[in-house]
């Protein structure tokens, strides 16, 4: 007997959005055409798209009708207002700067805080928020703790902050030569794992007492919210809302990526306490995004965010869409594929050097894995491993993290059970024949945040996932079947 589930969705299906479907000589074909890298395969080929949670969410009725109520006029857009008063209440910051998108807050942020030869500690790198720390001159060092890098570890909160890590680092460079710590709730490179309030609280607190500020990377604030109120003692009872505005109110502002969290296709914000640093972040919104009413966006798409905010703390929500993360990681685990534990709030992250141990490092195996799961089956999924992570500045020498992993995200209310079904079942079939999956190596290598476009090709022969062997087992023929993805 199955037990009574405890997740499902607080909504019901109004419209639907038709899938093509394709043959596996299709995707052979077209993930040939995108280099072996699934950022640039077309969406059109994509039977199930895992490539992130990023601005893919869907959006609610009241958030449609809330495009209808878009001001968009240039300047004090009432939307703006709207937006504004929802931020102040829902994350507690005074002030609001808009823009297009998380990177333009992390941008604007960089540039306003942060001097050449700066430290910038953070809980383990975010690609743009790193890239926007070097790009004003400042060098990323990770205070994470060390269980983050570890994908076996249960640790509860593996977003955490080490504090010895972050006191080294103040006696090391001096606190003048630190100018915030970039705190990620839910951090994503860890897998989507969250930070407790007790630890959010001391880090704020050591900082605080050397005068360094404390920036959120809010992105996933209401997802760590959740985390916090199962697993931490003294919360069970506390809505996601007020330890939202708890976590909040330990840092002086946040950087937020609205296409996460708040289930909208595009936005973001900066939002800070201080006075004269909204004043400046204004100041240069007006360079970069727009004026500072809008930043960016037109002003349905403030309105689509606000309403989405408050969505994205109801309780039932937050559930179900952790739930649905869960239902997805728990089948993979149960089949014996190995995946970053515990499982996240955004996605599942499969283990792609477990996965495949044929396969050297310098052969990209996330990456590999990403190309064969889409031949296979046109499940699109991401590599988070050595691609992303990209050179060390310093030898130019690629990187080889301790984790290698292939990330299957789920688009906030956008998929069903089956869908999920699906996906499992073709990565249980792979990682029944893992051989079968061809290393890569790299033949086009982009300057900036190269896993967006750079482009591989197999490293023997002309496909990334050889044909099963005569008699190789395969769980079910339709997940991998000629027309069923
Ligand atoms: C997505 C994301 C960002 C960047 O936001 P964009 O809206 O994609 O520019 C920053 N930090 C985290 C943790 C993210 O997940």
């Amino acid at each position: 007997m199955q037990k009574r589930r405890s997740w499902a969705e607080p909504y019901k299906i109004k419209m639907v959005e038709h899938l093509r479907m394709t043959t596996p000589e299709d995707r052979e074909r077209a993930i040939a055409e995108a280099g072996y890298n699934t950022f640039l395969l077309r969406s059109d080929d994509v039977y199930i798209d895992l490539l992130t949670d990023s601005g893919t969410n869907a959006m609610s009725d009241r958030q449609w009708a809330g495009l209808l109520l878009g001001d968009e006029a240039y300047a004090g857009s009432r939307n703006y207002f709207h937006l504004e008063d929802v931020v102040r209440r829902r994350y507690g910051y005074r002030h609001l700067i808009p823009t297009h998108q998380g990177r333009g807050a992390e941008h604007l942020l960089s540039q306003l805080c942060i001097s050449p030869g700066d430290s910038v500690p953070g809980n383990m790198y975010f690609t743009t928020t790193k890239h926007h720390q070097e790009l004003a001159g400042g060098r990323f060092v990770d205070v994470i703790i060390d269980e983050a890098h570890d994908p076996t570890s249960e640790h509860p909160f593996k977003g955490n902050v080490d504090l010895v890590k972050m006191q080294r680092l103040i006696d090391e460079v001096g606190p003048e030569r630190i100018p915030y710590l970039s705190l990620e709730t839910n951090v994503n490179m860890a897998g989507g794992q969250p930070c407790s309030l007790e630890n959010i609280r001391a880090a704020c607190a050591l900082c605080h007492e050397h005068s360094i500020p404390v920036f959120l990377d809010a992105t996933r604030a209401v997802e760590n919210a959740y985390f916090i109120r199962e697993r931490e003692p003294g919360y069970e009872t506390a809505s996601v809302a007020d330890i939202l505005r708890e976590i909040c109110s330990h840092a002086d502002g946040c950087t937020m990526s609205a296409k996460k969290d708040a289930l909208v296709n595009i936005g973001g914000f900066l939002a800070v306490n201080d006075d004269t640093l909204a004043e400046r972040a204004r100041n240069l919104c007006v360079v970069y995004e727009g004026l500072h009413t809008y930043g960016g966006l037109a002003g349905r798409d403030l309105e689509a965010m606000a309403i989405g905010i408050e969505e994205s703390v109801e309780y039932d929500h937050i559930r179900a869409r952790v739930g649905q993360v869960h239902y997805l990681g728990r089948r993979l685990m149960d089949a014996g594929v190995p995946i970053v534990r515990p499982i996240g709030g955004h996605g599942v992250f499969v283990d792609a050097a477990r996965f495949l141990p044929h396969l050297p490092r310098e052969q990209f195996p996330a990456q590999a894995l990403t190309a064969a799961l889409y031949a296979e089956s046109g499940v699109r999924s991401m590599e988070r491993g050595a691609v992303s992570v990209g050179r060390d500045r310093e030898t130019g020498e690629n990187v080889y993290p301790a984790l290698e992993l292939v990330r299957l995200t789920l688009p906030r209310r956008v998929y069903t059970q089956a869908h999920l079904d699906v996906t499992a079942e073709s990565i249980v079939d792979l990682h029944a024949d893992p051989e079968r999956v061809v290393g890569l190596e790299m033949t086009y290598e982009p300057a900036h945040l190269r896993f967006f476009q750079a482009r591989f090709r197999p490293v023997v022969g002309s496909v990334v996932l050889r044909r099963r062997r005569q008699g190789a087992p395969a769980t079910e023929p339709a997940a991998a079947g000629s027309t069923i993805p």
